[in-house]
C-alpha cells in the first residue's frame, strides 16, 4: 500500500556498497515508508558515475523522457520505488587531491540533467586529514562551479563554523535573490549564531538521526527556534542511524523517524511536518517540474 505521507530523503549515500547486497530492498522499503524521493550525494570524482547511473535508473522505469510528465504524481505512485535525484560533490576528505583535478570534469558531469545541486562540499576540521588551506581552496572552487551552473549547494561543515560561514558571506551574501535558495546545510549541528547566520543567506539546515538522540538536548533547542519552513530532511544512510538503530547501518525507510521527532519538536502533526519539509525540500532541490 501507498502510504499518504510523501518525503524526501534530501541526502543519502545508497550507492555505498554497504547497499550492494540489497539495494532494491532498501529502495523499497523506503517507498512504503512514503520516501517518494532520493537525492543521492556523489561526494568524489570516483562516485559521479554512479550517482548519476542510480539517478538515472530510477527514472528510466517510468519509461517516459526528459520534458514529458515523468515523475507526475499519478505516475510516481505506480513505482514501486522512490525516484532518485544526484548530487555532484568534492568532500574536503578529499581535498589533498584537488591538485590533479580538472574541475572542467566536475562541470561537464554536474551539467546532467538530474543532477540537482553541488555537494557536499565543505569543511571538516574534525574528520579530514587534509589541510585546512587546502579544504578551503576545494571549497571555493566547487561554489565557482556551482556559481557557473546556477545550481543550489549541499554544504558539509564540521566543527568549521566560522571559516563556512564566511566563505558562503562572501558567495552569497548581497546576491539579492531571495527567490532562489542558495542550498542546504547538511546534518546541521552547530550553534543558534550559525544557523541564524546561514539561515539569513536564505540556507536550509538539514536535519538528521542525531535529532532523536537523547543526549541531543543542544540541537533540540536550535532547531526549536529555527522556523519549520527552513528545515529539511535527511538520513545520510548509510551513516548516522536513528536513535533505535545505532551502531547499524541506516537506510532512507528511517527518515520517518526523523519526521515524527520533528513532528514532536515543534507540536505538529506528522502529517503537517510531512508536508513543509517536503515542499522546502522541492524548492531548495528546484523539482518543481518534477511534482505536477
Ligand atoms: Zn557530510
Ligand atoms: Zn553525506
Amino acid at each position: 500500500m501507498i502510504s499518504r505521507i510523501q518525503l524526501i530523503d534530501t541526502h543519502a549515500h545508497l550507492c555505498d556498497p554497504q547497499f550492494d547486497e540489497d539495494r532494491s530492498a532498501v529502495l523499497e522499503r523506503a517507498q512504503s515508508k512514503g520516501i517518494q524521493w532520493i537525492v543521492e550525494i556523489g561526494e568524489s570524482p570516483e562516485s559521479w558515475e554512479k550517482a548519476k547511473q542510480f539517478a538515472e535508473d530510477s527514472h528510466s522505469d517510468l519509461k517516459t523522457s526528459f520534458h514529458t510528465d515523468w515523475g507526475s504524481q499519478a505516475l510516481r505512485t505506480q513505482l514501486q520505488k522512490p525516484l532518485a535525484f544526484w548530487t555532484c560533490g568534492f568532500h574536503p576528505h578529499y581535498a589533498q587531491r584537488m591538485d590533479q583535478f580538472d574541475f572542467g570534469i566536475m562541470t561537464k558531469f554536474a551539467f546532467s540533467p538530474l543532477c540537482v545541486a553541488i555537494g557536499e562540499i565543505g569543511l571538516d576540521f574534525v574528520k579530514s586529514t587534509a589541510s585546512r588551506e587546502d579544504q578551503i581552496s576545494l571549497f571555493r572552487k566547487c561554489l565557482e562551479v556551482a556559481a557557473e551552473l546556477n545550481k543550489p549547494v549541499v554544504i558539509h561543515c564540521r566543527e568549521a563554523q566560522a571559516d563556512t560561514l564566511r566563505i558562503l558571506k562572501s558567495f552569497f551574501g548581497g546576491m539579492g535573490r531571495k527567490d532562489i535558495c542558495p542550498g542546504v546545510i547538511h546534518c546541521f549541528s552547530g550553534d543558534l549564531g550559525f544557523a541564524e547566520g546561514c539561515m539569513d543567506l536564505g540556507f536550509y539546515l538539514g536535519v538528521d538521526g542525531p535529532l532523536t538522540y537523547p543526549s541531543a538536548k543542544n540541537l533540540r533547542e536550535v532547531l526549536s527556534k529555527a522556523p519549520e519552513n527552513k528545515i529539511v530532511l535527511e538520513t545520510d544512510a548509510p551513516y548516522l542511524p536513528p536513535q533505535g538503530y545505532r551502531g547499524k547501518r541506516n537506510e532512507s525507510s528511517y527518515l520517518i523517524l526523523i519526521a515524527e521527532a520533528l513532528a514532536n519538536l515543534y507540536g505538529k502533526s506528522l502529517d503537517e511536518i510531512a508536508r513543509i519539509t517536503t515542499q522546502n525540500a522541492l524548492k531548495l532541490f528546484r523539482l518543481h517540474e518534477y511534482n505536477k
